[in-house]
């Protein structure tokens, strides 16, 4: 964990660094608990990424990861256009400025409404099972829109989040593809290609490329059977970034190689596919802080308990609440407090719920009531993947900073 927090502290420049009075004026002026994304930090990681990349890959923003409006519509012009689920995720990517055809619609049990969205927006729907391509038939009007099939593969990504291989509610088994691929050209849609997730939050650069070099051989097994040539291989995406105690940094070089490869082998066996990845958490979660401000001391048979304004109905995942990680924690720091000393202590929040707990027995700077916790790697699945209105607290404020806001340039990685 040192070398993980170590990095979080130095890319903000915290405890005491220029961070420190900027993060302590933020929350001054906007109240805590406040989440802020920092601007310059999400687009250096996408242009890290695009260094990595090989040319002509589409690089797609997974919107659920922070569907902040202010953050997609940062995000919109460095990508090629984002994954969305819903007939509201296509409006808020649109009104954010992104091109309704560069729009890929996948999720299971996508309502009329939402697949009539996509087909107004002129977006690719990722078809999830033949009755769902058959729905989206009969409401296209005289239109053919334009559908990958998403495929539920033999295998998955050893990762955090399986969402391929066995049985699944994502996807068409990969056995029964070649008969549903017959069936779709015989509907009026018009057959791009195939869309395989295998799973998600991964920090192990040879296990993501293992998992592509798979989907690229499914897709080539199923390239007979399509109605028309494959012109999209969505690869998903699954690249992790470190949360827990003892998780390093995804090595992005691995990655990009082993993608470089893949792109070649793919213009050779599939020459009309245009690759894509889809990533949420890799692109905004690193750039996240979020603040909370601690209300009380005490001490209760001896452990001493610090209890901030903000916990699991604003950073569910964070709080251990949702994965049963009560004994892990996210990166946190006391703001300014760099010279202070240090204790043993146990972070919770203020939710009548003994799941609200931000870290059990960490060592952190002596802190009481006023002084300022931040957590890091608060980017993704925070304010919107959390139950604000749990308890009837209010919701935590969000905002997008830059330097020209006053935070100091974030510091590179390493
Ligand atoms: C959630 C999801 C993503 C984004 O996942 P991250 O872990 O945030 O990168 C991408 N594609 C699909 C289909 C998803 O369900």
């Amino acid at each position: 964990m040192t070398d993980l927090l170590t990095t979080l502290l130095r890319r903000w420049q915290l405890p005491d660094g220029q961070g420190a009075a900027a993060l302590q004026d933020f929350a001054r002026r906007h109240g805590t608990p406040l989440y802020l994304y920092s601007a310059p930090l999400i687009e250096r990681r996408i242009g890290e990424l695009r260094a990595e990349l090989p040319a002509g890959l589409a690089l797609l923003y997974a919107v659920k990861a922070n569907p902040l409006p202010a953050v997609v519509a940062r995000i919109a012009p460095l990508v090629d256009g984002c994954d969305v689920t819903s007939a509201a995720e296509i409006a808020l990517a649109r009104a954010a400025g992104v091109a309704g055809e560069t729009l890929s619609v996948a999720g299971p049990g996508k309502r009329d409404e939402d697949l009539a969205a996509a087909v107004a927006a002129e977006a690719l729907v990722v078809v999830e099972s033949l009755a769902e391509a058959r729905r989206l038939a009969a409401l296209a009007n005289g239109r053919r829109p334009r559908v990958a099939l998403r495929v539920n593969p033999p295998f998955s990504l050893a990762a955090d989040a399986q969402m391929g291989g066995g049985p699944r509610k994502f996807g068409v088994d990969s056995e029964d593809a070649p008969a549903v691929l017959g069936e779709l050209g015989r509907l009026p849609l018009a057959f791009e290609g195939f869309h395989v997730y295998a799973g998600s939050r991964c920090l192990d650069a040879l296990a993501i490329a293992e998992a592509q070099r798979a989907t690229l051989k499914l897709a080539c097994e199923l390239a007979p059977f399509a109605p028309a040539p494959v012109r999209v291989l969505n690869l998903g995406g699954g690249l992790g970034i470190p949360c827990f105690p003892g998780e390093t940094a995804l090595d992005l070089a691995v990655v990009g190689d082993a993608l470089r490869a893949l792109s070649k082998e793919a213009a050779r066996r599939l020459p009309a596919a245009r690759l894509t990845l889809e990533l949420g958490r890799y692109l905004v979660g690193e750039a996240g802080l979020y603040l909370t401000r601690v209300v009380e001391r005490k001490t209760s048979r001896g452990r001493t308990f610090l209890i901030v304004d903000g916990g699991a109905h604003h950073h569910w995942h964070a709080t251990g609440a949702l994965e049963g990680r009560r004994h892990l924690h996210f990166p946190i720091t006391v703001v300014g407090a760099g010279r202070h000393a240090t204790e043993r202590v146990t972070l919770v929040g203020p939710l009548c719920a003994p799941h609200d707990t931000w870290a059990e027995d960490i060592e952190l700077p002596v802190a009481g009531p006023g002084d300022l916790v931040a957590v890091f790697q608060s980017g993704a699945y925070g304010a919107s993947a959390s139950p604000q209105a749990f308890l009837g607290r209010p919701p935590a404020a969000e905002l997008v900073i830059d330097r020209a806001a006053g935070l100091p340039e974030p510091l590179p990685n390493t």
